[in-house]
């Protein structure tokens, strides 16, 4: 599996563009389907209108490949790196709707079942132990999902200056079966919130752990667009301010991605709690796996827009 990873080539950051197929709802609105994918190119182009087009370039995914082959093709290879005390991540990204829980679910289920294999296997002398964690990320603070009274957490550096999460429950599995139960409680946690259930999910980043392995459901991109739009939604300061908070945390996740490459020296992870909480990941030898989920409606043309323009800006 290294091998094929190196393969792959190692980066930094591996950026992968998913395109979800139209549903019944856009169909009935007559919605089109403005997305045309060249697999074999990585071309994808986006038909805002007959006349006006917008080209792209990365390595894409049409509506067809599975959530088996997204595994395969983008994590299975990272999988192995935490024995080797490295840490990994694989984030989704873009807006409300575009398949980003659809895409993340089944992959902490995949991978765990890889490395419990691994274990047992490859890495049989090294009495490695998996556990899982599961906490988001909601106007800036911390919330564990795998507590049933929805705990406020805070994070600190320990001794060898790494961030922990102070009073962050991390659950020893032995199976799948163990791990699946324990997403969904998480789940069902983080879809239980004071405002509509929906509505609060979109704007939390959902972070799953296993060990050095990290899986993040980000914020409905639509909410970093602008703060103005949390307006529309709720009059409360309170989401004027979470608004605000995934915008930052948008804006230092793309700075923390590419820091490392320009030299600059300086890395902004206390621009926001997500990438404050993940500065370890962003040094030495960690990577990552971007996965920018669109929709290929004509109605999200302009959400759709954005996600591949930030993709660009990371890749
Ligand atoms: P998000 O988490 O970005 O808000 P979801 O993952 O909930 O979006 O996806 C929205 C809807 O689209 C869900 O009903 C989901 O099952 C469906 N969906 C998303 N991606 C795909 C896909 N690649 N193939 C089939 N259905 C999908
Ligand atoms: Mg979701």
């Amino acid at each position: 599996s290294f091998g094929r990873f190196k393969k792959l080539g190692f980066r930094k950051m591996i950026l992968q563009v998913r395109k979800r197929p139209l549903n019944k709802k856009e169909f009935a609105k007559k919605e089109e389907d403005i997305i045309a994918i060249e697999p074999h190119s990585n071309a994808l182009t986006v038909h805002e209108t007959k006349l006006q087009r917008h080209n792209f370039f990365y390595a894409v995914l049409n509506e067809d490949v599975s959530n088996d082959e997204v595994y395969f093709e983008k994590v299975e290879p990272i999988v192995p790196l935490i024995f080797n005390r490295t840490k990994a991540t694989c984030f989704a990204y873009g807006q409300t709707g575009s398949g980003k829980t659809y895409t993340m679910q089944p992959l902490p289920l995949k991978a765990s079942q890889d490395i419990l294999r691994l274990t047992l296997d490859t890495y049989r002398n090294q009495g490695f132990q998996l556990f899982v964690s599961f906490f988001k990320i909601y106007g800036g603070k911390l919330f564990d999902l795998l507590m049933t009274e929805s705990k406020k957490l805070c994070m600190r550096e320990d001794g060898k200056q790494q961030v922990c999460i102070v009073g962050l429950q991390e659950y020893r599995v032995s199976n799948v079966e163990m791990v699946r139960e324990f997403i969904e409680k998480g789940n069902s946690t983080r879809s239980t919130g004071t405002t509509g259930a929906d509505e609060e999910s979109s704007r939390s980043h959902a972070v799953l752990q296993l060990c050095k392995l990290s899986f993040i459901d980000l914020a409905g991109s639509e909410h970093s667009a602008d703060t103005t739009d949390s307006y529309k939604h709720t009059s409360g300061d309170f989401v004027v301010m979470e608004g605000a908070e995934i915008n930052k945390s948008f804006l230092a996740l793309k700075e923390g991605i590419r820091a490392p490459d320009s030299n600059q020296g300086h890395i902004p992870f206390r621009g926001s709690k997500l990438t404050e909480v993940l500065r370890d990941s962003f040094v030495g030898d960690s990577c990552a796996v971007m996965i920018s989920c669109i929709s290929p409606s004509s109605g999200s043309c302009e959400q759709t827009l954005n996600t591949l323009r930030y993709a660009d800006r990371v890749k």
